[in-house]
């Protein structure tokens, strides 16, 4: 079929990105194709225009935080209709290797080839000016249709609103799993988020689930800083100077049980100052993604040691995404989790550009670009 996508056919170049005419080919094995109501804009798609993701092969189509509806089946589906109402995954699950089986689906085998530029079976979906088009994370949400593998689906009930929950496929569950399984805080714990966008709102709201006492979020954008009490804040302030001085006075000085940082591009100088804030035997948690050559870190290794401190790296907040995507989908409908609240303002495709400097400049906690559906 015949839509639109947004491309980038150099990345690294901050070329921004390339609206166009693309070619989608139908279904193949174990694939379906969704008409998308909407895709979230998340800084990972960001970081294939800036080249801190640097990707040796284009053109890409981006956005991997979508929902819809599936219009065709391919072949050997089983476990979905036509009409079903999906969550794109960015992270596949395959249900069946190691990672799957051991309970860590946030690491799927299959997920190692999410950014190699093909469909998981090595062949394009997607074509543009006579050239196969590899699509961000299996997916490419920057069109209103996609052709995807079902283990990158996962159904949801048809009562959630579409253009909310394509939020669950990336941003929301990083940010909520980190503080939910990644940090494991217990009832009653001081908790500092750092960074309150997309990612870390959903921290926040994590925390609050985990019965966290203090939740101390810091962000340099007041409004961020103001939309952090909605979600669930206790104190939030500006910089890890204020953050430090209020922890250390809530916790008599000993630090804060969970630091969580969730910023837009994480550098190393950004952990010592966190490692300083977490009490002894505590936990700090990095989720942002950094650079890929982001390889210093200044680190005050024999406090880190000699205090028992733990560092712990999640992925997709180390979520299972079949049980968490239909989980969090419960909890909106309960009222128990922020989902409209994330979504600062929306966009057509043709002006995803706007959307993403928006992003850049601190604007949105996220930006979505909705499609007719
Ligand atoms: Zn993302
Ligand atoms: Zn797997």
């Amino acid at each position: 079929m015949k839509t639109i996508g947004a491309l980038i056919w150099e990345p690294g170049t901050r070329s921004g990105w390339s609206v166009e005419d693309i070619e989608i080919d139908p279904p193949k094995s174990r694939e379906v194709r969704i008409k998308l109501a909407a895709s979230g804009i998340c800084h990972s798609d960001d970081h294939v225009d800036t080249g801190d993701i640097p990707l040796p092969w284009a053109p890409i189509i981006g956005g991997h935080e979508g929902a819809g509806i599936i219009e065709e089946l391919g072949p050997d589906v089983t476990g979905f209709e036509v009409g079903d109402h999906v969550v794109l995954s960015f992270l596949p699950s395959c249900g069946h290797c190691k990672m799957c089986t051991i309970g860590r689906a946030n690491m799927c085998e299959m997920g190692a080839g999410v950014l190699a530029g093909f469909a998981p079976d090595g062949t394009h979906r997607v074509h543009a000016r006579g050239q196969g088009v590899g699509p961000f994370s299996y997916l490419g949400t920057f069109s209103p249709y996609v052709v995807v593998n079902i283990d990158s689906c996962v159904k949801i009930d048809k009562d959630i609103p579409l253009d909310k929950a394509a939020l669950i496929g990336c941003g929301v569950p990083t940010g909520w799993g980190s503080a939910m399984y990644a940090a494991d805080i217990a009832l009653g714990d001081t908790v500092v988020i750092v960074g309150t966008g997309g990612v870390g709102m959903n921290a926040v709201q994590g925390a609050r689930h985990r019965g966290a006492k203090n939740i101390v979020t810091i962000d340099p954008v007041p409004y961020k800083r103001e939309m952090a009490k909605i979600f669930g804040a206790t104190h939030s302030v500006e910089n890890y100077e204020q953050a430090a001085d209020l922890v250390s006075e809530m916790s008599n000085g000993q630090g804060a049980d969970v630091v969580i940082i969730t910023v837009d591009v994480a550098y190393g100088h950004l952990l010592n100052p966190a490692q300083e804030m977490t009490r002894r035997g505590g936990t700090l948690v990095l989720t942002s993604a950094a650079p890929v050559t982001q390889r210093d870190v200044p680190f005050d290794l024999f406090t880190f040691a000699m205090s028992g401190k733990r560092l712990q790296g999640s992925l997709y907040g180390t979520v299972t995404p079949r049980r968490d995507i239909p989980l969090i989908c419960d909890l909106y409908r309960r009222g128990e989790f922020k989902l409209d609240e994330l979504i600062t303002k929306t966009y057509e495709l043709e002006q995803i550009n706007e959307a993403v400097q928006d992003m850049r400049d601190g604007k949105n906690i996220r930006g979505v670009i909705t499609y007719d559906l």
